[in-house]
């Protein structure tokens, strides 16, 4: 997918992906990519220590690594693709002075807010989120979730809002959309001047689209929210997966220019022919 970017890529100390770094980096060239960005996943952080699963996330201890090896790996590729150090930071209502104190720890080029967290559980977790959507309500659950994803917009931490529509990864959808959570979290997203991804990984899991679907996503081109792309990448050869689908869905969106980050500031560049 050349002249595409993958701005959502992962290593393998989250526990739960695998491959050398640099054979992410080496995919990333290989479809003519323009930039890559690592967005590990951040130290759970917000849970008490004992619950901290390594296989959801890095250990603290392994942090100043992740960045060490980004920074070596963007030495060793310059010139041929940039590539970028960013984070997939959780955001969890009531801990927001944690989450800072992580983000004053590296000079980021993107950081990338998720809501996984959704009152006192994953929202996402295959064994425990199909009985939370049959006992808390879908409704419920996707009202409180974009709640939430607002107000992650709000806090200025966040460059991107990741899969925007993720409780639908399952496939619990509400009778009806919930407009007006929507609307409000987009609204969020474009005041806090946010920029969401067109995440492939979606097409991956059991609901078989991407994120956000289609309706939401001429939504926030409609509402003047930028977009960049994702695959999620936890293997590198997931890297630019689907981006076929991905770049069609952009195109029938209206979406003429994505963005990209360094050092946090955004570039906007066009969408490949
Ligand atoms: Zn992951
Ligand atoms: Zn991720």
């Amino acid at each position: 997918m050349r002249g595409l970017a993958d701005y959502h890529v992962h290593t393998d100390r989250c526990g739960h992906a695998g491959g050398a770094s640099e054979a992410f980096v080496r995919r990333a060239l290989g479809l003519g990519l323009v930039e890559i960005a690592f967005t590990d996943h951040v130290p759970l952080y917000f849970l008490p220590l004992a619950e901290r699963d390594p296989k959801l996330a890095m250990r603290e201890e392994e942090f100043d690594d992740y960045v060490a090896e980004v920074e070596a790996l963007r030495r060793e590729f310059e010139g041929r693709i940039p590539v970028r150090l960013g984070l997939e930071a959780d955001y969890a209502e009531g801990h927001e002075a944690e989450l800072s104190r992580w983000l004053a720890r590296a000079e980021w080029d993107v950081v990338l807010g998720s809501v996984h967290w959704v009152a006192g559980g994953w929202i996402d977790d295959p064994s425990t989120s199909p009985a939370r959507f049959a006992r808390e309500g879908v409704e419920n659950l996707y009202a409180e979730y974009y709640r939430l994803l607002a107000k992650a917009a709000r806090t200025g931490f966040f460059d991107v809002l990741t899969h925007f529509d993720l409780p639908k990864k399952h496939g619990h959808r509400p009778a009806t959309p919930l407009r007006d959570a929507e609307e409000a979290a987009l609204a969020a997203a474009k005041e806090a001047g946010c920029s969401i991804e067109i995440s492939s990984a979606g097409l991956r899991k059991p609901v078989g689209e991407l994120y956000p679907e289609p309706r939401l996503l001429e939504r926030a081109v409609a509402v003047g929210i930028p977009v960049t792309f994702s695959s999620d990448a936890h293997a590198p050869a997931e890297v630019g997966w689907g981006y076929e689908r991905t770049l069609a869905a952009a195109r029938d969106a209206g979406v003429r220019e994505f963005v990209t980050f360094e050092r946090r500031r955004k570039r906007f560049r066009p969408l490949p022919e």
